[in-house]
């Protein structure tokens, strides 16, 4: 069973008597700094002279300052800018600016994992990675609540790091929901399959390929894009609610023996094995590698993919729709 910790597991006091350095300040980057300074945290965030988050970080009350002095002000340091440049704002700003005892912490494991980030010896590497978007850690922390949090020691100089990572979890609401305990290496590895084989990419392939079913019988694309498209918030609803009982407790037993029977032959064996193969190319390293390529190389398919779907019938037939539908919220 997961190891799970709570408010009372956790002691704000240990880093309401540090240094923390928030670098970015995006999604991540306000949701924790504007939370640690809440709960009286000592916080400074890191942004380049120049980037479009410093106003918005001033706005708040917030001290900003450069990568590298915030590194060198803070004895932990927070990286909080997207993964892909986290190795380069890592060499340019922190490297030099860290010293023995003081704590490198991440919002997920990527850079750790695969290598592209080697910390020194004396420092603690620890992540707290919340299990939601940042405006929704932010909002939560606000309302008196918090979004669950998993938190990760990849090293642990001082011999406290864990207890440090808790108490940073609950200066940002993590322990009001919970915190689970895990390793850089799980958080990595699931974290990218989870997204690319069931969350992003096989949901999306999923309702793409029952839509185009549909549209090429010759059925009206609105119709289409209700059933593969709309309906499926309201399914996820009711797993997420009550696991695939409630869902099937809640649809006709028409629809739950369609899906007993169905199912299986969309996704199949064969389906597993190619889950696999993808599960097999995060766990050697041949993703990160290839998502790192494509991403110093300008992202030239990144960006093929990216216009190619906005231009497929299921986008431009949701687009108009979503215009009717009074009760859809399309603002984050
Ligand atoms: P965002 O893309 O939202 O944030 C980017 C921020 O980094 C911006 O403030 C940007 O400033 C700033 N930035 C860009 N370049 C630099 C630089 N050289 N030095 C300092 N700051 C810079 O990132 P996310 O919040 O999405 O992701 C941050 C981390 O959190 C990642 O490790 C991610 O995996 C993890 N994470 C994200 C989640 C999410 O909800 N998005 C969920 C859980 C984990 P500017 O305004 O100038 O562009
Ligand atoms: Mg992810
Ligand atoms: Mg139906």
């Amino acid at each position: 069973m997961a190891e799970l910790f709570y408010d009372d597991d956790a002691d704000l006091s240990i880093i309401q008597g540090r240094k923390v350095a928030v670098l970015g300040y995006g999604s991540q980057g306000h949701a924790h700094a504007l939370s640690l300074r809440d709960s009286g945290v000592d916080v400074r965030v890191g942004l380049p002279e120049g980037s479009k988050s410093r106003a918005k970080a001033e706005e708040q009350g917030l001290r900003v300052v450069t990568p590298a002095e915030a590194a060198a002000e803070a004895d932990v340091i927070m990286i909080l800018v997207p993964d892909p440049i986290q190795s380069k704002v890592y060499e340019e700003s922190v490297k030099e600016n860290l010293k023995d005892g003081d704590a490198l912490f991440f919002g997920h494991g990527f850079n750790i994992r695969f290598g592209f980030i080697k910390p020194p010896a004396g420092v603690d590497v620890c992540m707290v990675a919340p299990k939601g978007p940042g405006h929704l850690v932010r909002r939560q922390y606000e309302e008196g609540r918090g979004v669950p949090c998993i938190a990760a020691v990849e090293q642990d100089a001082t011999g406290s790091a864990f207890a440090l990572a808790l108490s940073y979890a609950k200066g940002i609401g993590g322990t009001r929901a919970g915190v689970i305990k895990t390793t850089f290496t799980e958080e990595t590895e699931t974290d990218l399959f989870g997204e690319q084989a069931v969350l992003c990419g096989g949901a999306s392939a999923l309702v793409k390929a029952g839509f185009e079913t549909l549209v090429e019988a010759g059925y009206q694309p609105e119709i289409a894009y209700f059933e593969c498209l709309h309906e499926l918030k309201l399914i996820v609803d009711l797993m997420y609610e009550g696991g695939l009982e409630k869902m099937r407790w809640s649809v006709s037993e028409t629809a739950e023996w369609g899906d007993y029977v169905t199912g299986p032959r969309i996704i199949n064996d064969n389906t597993k094995a190619e889950m696999k193969k993808v599960l097999a190319e995060i766990q050697d390293g041949t993703f990160a590698k290839t998502w790192m390529d494509e991403y110093h190389s300008g992202l030239p398919k990144y960006n093929e993919y990216k216009k190619a779907d906005a231009g497929h019938k299921l986008e431009t037939t949701g687009k108009e729709l979503r215009k009717l539908m009074s009760w859809v919220d399309d603002k984050a």
